[in-house]
């Protein structure tokens, strides 16, 4: 098991020992730890945000750990050497086309939801966004028509292979949880969301065991916040995951709470090849602090474990350590408590 650590800015390298001492404590056999600099702190020590050393490394690990890039001193750079670009590298190099948000509601949190409680208690869900197609990579521009007025156009599409391939994420996702799969589309008005549609009920043959529903985005934002509780995995294009993923995050609360994983086609010997950081940024305003909550990126290893490595035991393991440090009241500033970083690896780690 290679492990590329890539702890980033800000608060990043804080959060990142954290869920480094949570892995150690699982003692797991054959890992090999490589760490690299990404970000502001690759800019300032080799010139780019996502130095060539860096990109090596990623490639031949099998999964990559990422902490958060972003960094005030960089503001006035040129757009490719900005922080933020690197991620986007890795991304298109490592060829990670699936996004996969979970949220869930912790038991004891439900004050933090934008929902009120009862409704907020059934959230756990996860999301599957597509992240290579759709419109923001068609053709787009302003253009000036004939009679002067000025007019902005993106083109939507999507090729049969890369729905497939999403959806085939989304179906494996909901075999190791409830075995349902809410597909999300549009394919009332467009024409990109019928083709969505017609290609995931032709996956759906190889997944007699997954439940497959479709739902109108529209609707599916609304169904969101009215009962979230009815969703277990939900598969949608790029545009769509990209606001449903945010709007589910408020459902849950804390921003410090929650991970992701993006996966890409490359197989490890026990799992999907992926790059695995939390939702939240890099958090200049408290970075140096020891104040920032490692939870979600100690949960991002968590996936780490189920996707790259096949390790579900462990990875439900350190999921099931975090929910009750929260119960016990194990909570950082983000969730109204006092607990600082040190403490709250320190108390997952004991719980695990
Ligand atoms: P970036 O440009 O890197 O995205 P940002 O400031 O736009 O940075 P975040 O870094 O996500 O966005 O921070 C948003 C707010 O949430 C900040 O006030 C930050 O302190 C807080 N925050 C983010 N992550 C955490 C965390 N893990 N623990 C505690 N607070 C956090
Ligand atoms: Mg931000």
């Amino acid at each position: 098991m290679k492990i590329a650590l890539l702890p980033g800015d800000g608060i990043g390298p804080e959060i990142m020992a954290d869920a480094k001492k949570v892995l150690d404590a699982l003692r797991l056999p054959n890992v090999t730890y490589w760490e690299a600099d990404v970000g502001g702190i690759g800019y300032r020590r080799h010139g780019h945000p996502l130095p060539p050393e860096t990109l090596e490394m990623a490639k031949a690990a099998d999964a990559v750990l990422f902490g958060a890039v972003g960094d005030p001193t960089c503001d006035g750079l040129e757009r490719h050497l900005r922080p933020e670009q690197a991620i986007l590298g890795l991304r298109q190099a490592l060829g990670l086309f699936a996004n996969l948000r979970p949220a869930t509601m912790f038991p004891g949190l439900e004050d933090l939801s934008a929902l009120r409680p009862e409704v907020a208690r059934a959230i756990d869900l996860l999301i599957v966004r597509e992240l290579n197609g759709d419109v923001y990579f068609g053709e787009k521009a302003i253009r000036t028509l004939d009679d002067g007025r000025r007019q902005g156009f993106d083109f939507m599409s999507y090729a049969e292979d890369e729905v497939r391939r999403i959806a085939h994420v989304g179906f494996k996702a909901a075999q190791g949880r409830r075995r349902r799969l809410c597909s999300v589309d549009k394919a009332n008005v467009l024409e990109t969301s019928q083709l969505w549609r017609d290609v995931v009920i032709e996956v759906s043959a190889e997944y007699p065991d997954v439940e497959l529903s479709h739902m109108y985005v529209d609707n599916a934002a609304m169904q969101l916040v009215r009962n979230p509780g009815q969703f277990d995995v939900v598969v949608t294009g790029n545009l769509f995951g990209d606001i449903l993923s945010d709007q589910a995050s408020m459902c849950v609360g804390s921003i410090g709470l929650l991970a992701s994983a993006s996966l890409g086609e490359q197989q490890t010997a026990f799992g999907t090849k992926g790059l695995y950081e939390p939702i939240h940024g890099s958090a200049p305003d408290i970075a140096g602090q020891g104040t920032a909550n490692p939870m979600a990126t100690i949960l991002s290893a968590a996936m780490m474990l189920r996707h790259s490595f096949g390790r579900e035991q462990e990875a439900a393991r350190i999921e099931a350590a975090v929910a009750r440090a929260l119960a016990d009241g194990v909570k950082g500033a983000d969730l109204g408590g006092s607990a600082g970083t040190r403490e709250i690896g320190d108390a997952v780690v004991a719980r695990l």
